[in-house]
């Protein structure tokens, strides 16, 4: 199913994300997290895509294909584009379309400071165009958004100008990075509808359990902190089993109050753990559509 359709029927669209795990190895874990992770009925999964943009890895595809052949869950296989030539973006299309792969993520990748880059593609929408380009309306694309400004952007408006350039291209759903202040969220979306932006935008969150999570992705995020999420962290790090829970119910706290206020989607960076993912979602599953499986009884 095509994604846009989804938030047509829905709202709000409940998505997980998941990642590809380094080693080939650990491929059978995750098949079992996405078991779990089904649990959920989650409206569809997207798998990333690595940073480096390799073509010779073909994780993402793999794992996307899977997961919608043997659970049936529709997937958003994620490409990246900035270190990567024409070539090697026309043969990923081609793979995906071979694996029935019908939505895909289109971004430009981190550009690592010192990197020698290939440089053929300088932003998401040069891939959004290469997409429509090679596909045809054949696969419907999804692009980033960032609540509190891209790093490398002069302003948050200059950003949302830059966004209007993806929607140009083909764009049709946003999905934005994690943030931890969901003022800064309805700014941001404010912002976006007055500069004409109509797609979904989901709003991504990703619930903090664990220390290791506090450095790595929250300080890599740029997302700002507010008093409750730093008090939060500064009571429980010493204590992982209080931060477990005091991270889980942050996020809930977060997404019930972003569905008050009639947010188009949640979308859950999982960090591959279904325990957390289902958690959470049994938290807030009286404030989702019903699911087919409820549905049913009716
Ligand atoms: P762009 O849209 O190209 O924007 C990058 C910067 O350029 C911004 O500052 C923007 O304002 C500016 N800009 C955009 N278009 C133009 C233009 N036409 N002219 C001038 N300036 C412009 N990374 C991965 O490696 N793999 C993943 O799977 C992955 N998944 C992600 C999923 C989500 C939901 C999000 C939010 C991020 C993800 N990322 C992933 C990270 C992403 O690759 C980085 O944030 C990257 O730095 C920017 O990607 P982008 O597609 O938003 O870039």
């Amino acid at each position: 199913m095509r994604i846009p359709a989804i938030y047509k029927e829905k709202k709000p669209v409940f998505s997980l994300e998941i990642f590809p795990p380094k080693r080939k190895t650990n491929r059978e874990s995750l098949y079992e997290a996405v078991e779990q992770l089904a649990k959920c009925e989650p409206d569809f999964i997207s798998v990333t895509y690595g940073a480096g943009g390799n073509i010779a890895d073909n994780s993402t595809c793999e794992i996307a294909s899977n997961i919608k052949k043997n659970y049936g869950i529709e997937t958003v296989a994620h490409l990246t584009c900035v270190n990567s030539t024409r070539e090697d973006v026309q043969e990923m299309i081609a793979r995906f379309q071979d694996a029935d792969i019908e939505n895909v993520m289109a971004l430009r990748g981190d550009i690592v400071p010192g990197e020698d880059i290939k440089r053929e593609f300088k932003h998401a929408n040069e891939l959004a165009i290469e997409i429509q380009r090679k596909c045809n309306d054949q696969l419907e694309i999804l692009g980033a958004c960032y609540p509190e400004g891209h790093y490398q952007s002069e302003s948050l408006d200059s950003d949302i100008q830059n966004l209007k350039y993806k929607i140009g291209a083909g764009v049709r759903v946003l999905i934005t990075q994690l943030f931890f202040d969901n003022t800064a969220f309805y700014e941001f979306l404010d912002l976006a509808r007055s500069a004409g932006i109509t797609v979904p935008i989901s709003a991504g969150i990703m619930p903090i359990v664990k220390a290791t999570q506090i450095e790595k992705t929250v300080q890599l995020s740029g997302a700002s902190l507010p008093h409750d999420f730093t008090a939060m962290i500064s009571r429980y790090e010493h204590d992982p089993e209080r931060l477990y829970e005091a991270g889980i119910d942050y996020a809930v706290g977060q997404i019930r109050d972003l569905i008050d206020h009639g947010v188009d989607g949640i979308h859950l960076y999982t960090m591959n753990d279904p325990n957390v993912a289902l958690r959470v979602h049994d938290e807030i599953a009286d404030l989702l559509p019903k699911r087919r499986s409820e549905a049913c009884f009716e």
